[in-house]
């Protein structure tokens, strides 16, 4: 099998899964994110989209959505920093693409005061209502597949069972059609390496650009990758906060690989939408205030508080932790609309 069915297997697996089957955040778990780190993260969304809805005209009713939703600790923040803009609250209506039963409980628990609607994909939304779609580390999850560039040949990494049951990397010819997903600049370069490529997250920005445009609105997506498509292998497997090996305990790792923005951004770009960005995760929240907003809650804050708020700022901003790796960009129905934090383009 290719690579990419070989992560779906071992992330979505629907008895042996590794999102099937587990709750994989924190300190206990394998990994953390941005919304598990500090509350600054979703005040910042929270603001970005009331600022959006408001350019938006303030729609009386609009989808706010969120891919990947996690622990819900993201959408709990976002909720929580906008109650107080008027309306907001009133017009939302709250949906969440989920796949595994484990998240969705602990999402209903930490949502209860929502009205909170579940989907497993987005053509289950409601029609004509304008969209405001947020998704952090969820493109990350999404297979992708390895071509390895060698002679001015693509050949496909592939993953074969051997006869001992144990999994070896093996090589498959690379079909037609997923060489149509290699930009040209990666077709012609002369450089040798590996390209990772992902018909799945094409899929689904495609699915995205479709729905902004039927129905209008605004998606922004951060995560750790690349500004510009290029060669290089970024699949990573993480159990307990370790690198792990990609064959290790299938179903019980972490899977993951580094997003192309710069092919996220021309997918947008062909379906007629307007990008923005990417920029840098710090770039993107220092622009939102987030600087500002960590110093209003430290004069309030006992010592322990102090110490969290100003690492959790740290991690989120800081080049050397998350602030430079992360990106975000947006993609929006109405070229006319200016979202906020995109001054510094990359
Ligand atoms: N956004 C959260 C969680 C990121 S982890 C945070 O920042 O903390 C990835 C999330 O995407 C998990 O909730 C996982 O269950 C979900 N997920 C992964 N692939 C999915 C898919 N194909 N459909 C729906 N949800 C998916």
């Amino acid at each position: 099998m290719d690579i990419g069915r070989y992560m779906e297997l071992c992330l979505s697996h629907p008895e042996h899964g590794y999102y099937v089957t587990r709750d994989p955040f924190g300190v206990a778990g394998d990994f953390t994110t941005a919304p598990e780190i500090s509350q600054l993260f979703g005040e910042m969304v929270g603001a970005w989209l009331a600022d959006l809805w408001i350019k938006l005209g303030s729609p009386t009713e609009f989808l706010l959505v969120e891919c990947g939703p996690g622990r819900g600790t993201l959408m709990a923040d976002i909720l929580r920093s906008t109650k107080n803009v008027p309306g907001f609250h009133e017009a939302a209506r709250i949906y969440l693409m989920e796949m595994s039963p484990v998240l969705k409980d602990i999402q209903k628990q930490k949502l209860e005061a929502y009205d909170t609607r579940w989907i497993d994909d987005l053509s289950q939304l409601p029609p004509l209502l304008p969209v405001l779609l947020i998704a952090n580390e969820f493109l990350d999850a999404l297979p992708i597949r390895q071509l390895i560039k060698a002679n001015d040949n693509f050949q496909e990494r592939g993953v074969s069972l051997m006869g001992n049951d144990t999994f070896e990397v093996t090589e498959i010819t690379a079909e037609a059609t997923i060489l149509e997903t290699v930009p040209a600049k990666i077709l012609k370069a002369a450089d040798e390496g590996v390209f990772e490529t992902s018909p799945v997250l094409n899929q689904y920005i495609k699915s995205v650009d479709i729905l902004l445009k039927k129905q209008k609105g605004a998606a922004l997506f951060v995560d750790y990758g690349h500004a510009r498509s290029s060669l290089g292998e970024t699949l990573q497997v993480v159990k307990s906060h370790q690198f792990a090996d990609l064959f290790d305990t299938p179903g019980s790792c972490d899977i993951t690989a580094h997003v192309d923005f710069e092919n996220v951004a021309n997918i947008a770009l062909a379906d007629d939408l307007a990008v923005h960005g990417p920029v840098t995760q710090g770039a993107f929240l220092r622009a939102l205030g987030i600087e500002h907003r960590a110093e209003r809650l430290w004069a309030v804050a006992n010592e322990a508080q102090k110490e969290s708020i100003s690492t959790g700022l740290k991690r989120l901003i800081d080049t050397e932790q998350m602030g430079s790796l992360f990106k975000v960009l947006a993609l929006c129905h109405d070229p006319l609309i200016r979202p906020e934090g995109f001054d510094e383009d990359l």
